[in-house]
């Protein structure tokens, strides 16, 4: 995993590069937020660019964007090369020094003693190439048909995590664990962890990703480095696709497509309310973050990208002190709108025809 391929996670992904590149590897972390945030997705990411044999820095310009050898634009200031042979195998989730532990059920006639990760593995690889590494706990019960049996991380898994940081690492700088919903681990796991995880033997890099530390033992949170994992964008519960909607809608308004226009208003229509508020407050802060980012020049650093680079690198200079304010009360007027159980077509329709002639003015 490339963190290019994360979407809207550049900044903290900027973040880790960069302490990575001065070489502060703290041995236990605990990347903090939800599956379907990236959480995951980060922690392979991390691993891979700690691992790659030639980690690609990229040219910042005078307008503080990085371009890649090729010209493009990219939010990121550094990346794995993700054809290295260790990118590769860790891309196949295949590398030799990397394991995964996860929440699993006992299999086949297996007691719950002698329940692990291990005797699971490849169903588990295949769902996270199955849901690119932002699957969350839910869908992998789904993916192992749990019924009644909840999956945890149980003893043997603890023994065998011991076990391995214990050996040589085969080709990687670390020898590395990744723990996916830490908060699942039982008590006798994690008593058994926390050795490990106080007084590493050797090269060892443990990572575990959690959705919560309120089923965490305090002793484990007070050991780790804690990274937290903004949800999306930084505004609480709204998911990736917001982005997606937002750059599609945005589009439509500078063709002019009102064909096309009506359609995604349509579509917009038929979600729930609650949905269809959290966009809106989705489209302030975009709109916000792209004003700062105009009249910084384009210096700004903004907390969010919409994951596509053409549009990162443009939509922003039609936002400006000229037009902000009217972009700003049609997007509260229609949040007042949807609160108040205005029809939900004609207050998008009602905000698309502003907003589209706000950005005219830019
Ligand atoms: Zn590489």
């Amino acid at each position: 995993m490339q963190f290019e391929k994360i979407i809207n996670q550049s900044v903290l992904a900027n973040r880790l590069t960069a302490v990575i590149d001065e070489g502060r590897i703290s041995h236990a972390q605990l990347f903090l937020g939800n599956s379907s945030s990236g959480t995951l997705a980060l922690a392979i990411a991390y691993m891979q660019y700690v691992c790659c044999q030639n980690r690609q820095h990229y040219t910042p310009d005078a307008d503080g964007h990085w371009h890649k050898a090729d010209g493009t634009a990219i939010a990121l200031r550094a990346d794995s090369c993700g054809t290295c042979p260790a990118c590769r195998k860790i891309e196949a989730l295949q590398h030799p020094d990397l394991h995964f532990i996860f929440p699993n059920i006992p299999t086949g006639d297996d007691s719950a003693k002698s329940a692990s990760s291990e005797n699971l593995l490849e169903q588990y690889r295949d769902f996270l190439i199955k849901y690119n590494q932002h699957g969350t706990l839910n869908q992998w019960f789904e993916e192992m048909r749990v019924e009644n049996k909840q999956g945890i991380i149980r003893e043997r898994d603890a023994d065998n995590i011991v076990r391995y940081v214990n050996l040589q690492a085969y080709e990687a700088p670390y020898k590395l664990v990744l723990i996916w919903h830490a908060e699942k681990m039982n008590l006798a796991a994690a008593n058994t962890l926390l050795k490990t995880i106080e007084e590493p033997t050797g090269r060892t890099l443990i990572i575990m990703t959690a959705e919560s530390t309120e089923r965490m033992l305090d002793t484990v949170i007070s050991r780790v480095q804690q990274t937290n994992v903004p949800t999306f964008g930084g505004i609480e519960n709204v998911s990736a696709d917001f982005a997606l909607l937002f750059v599609a809608w945005m589009r439509l308004l500078f063709k002019l497509d009102m064909v096309k226009v009506s359609a995604w208003v349509d579509e917009m229509a038929k979600e729930g309310r609650e949905r269809q508020k959290q966009f809106l407050l989705y489209c302030l802060e975009a709109m916000r973050v792209c004003l700062l980012r105009n009249v910084s020049g384009g210096t700004y650093r903004a907390t969010m990208s919409f994951g596509d680079e053409k549009f990162d690198g443009s939509f922003y200079t039609v936002v400006t002190p000229n037009n902000i304010a009217a972009i700003n009360d049609a997007i509260n007027h229609t949040l007042m709108a949807i609160e108040r159980n205005a029809s939900p077509g004609l207050a998008f329709m009602s905000l698309s025809f502003k907003i589209s002639s706000a950005l005219r003015k830019k």
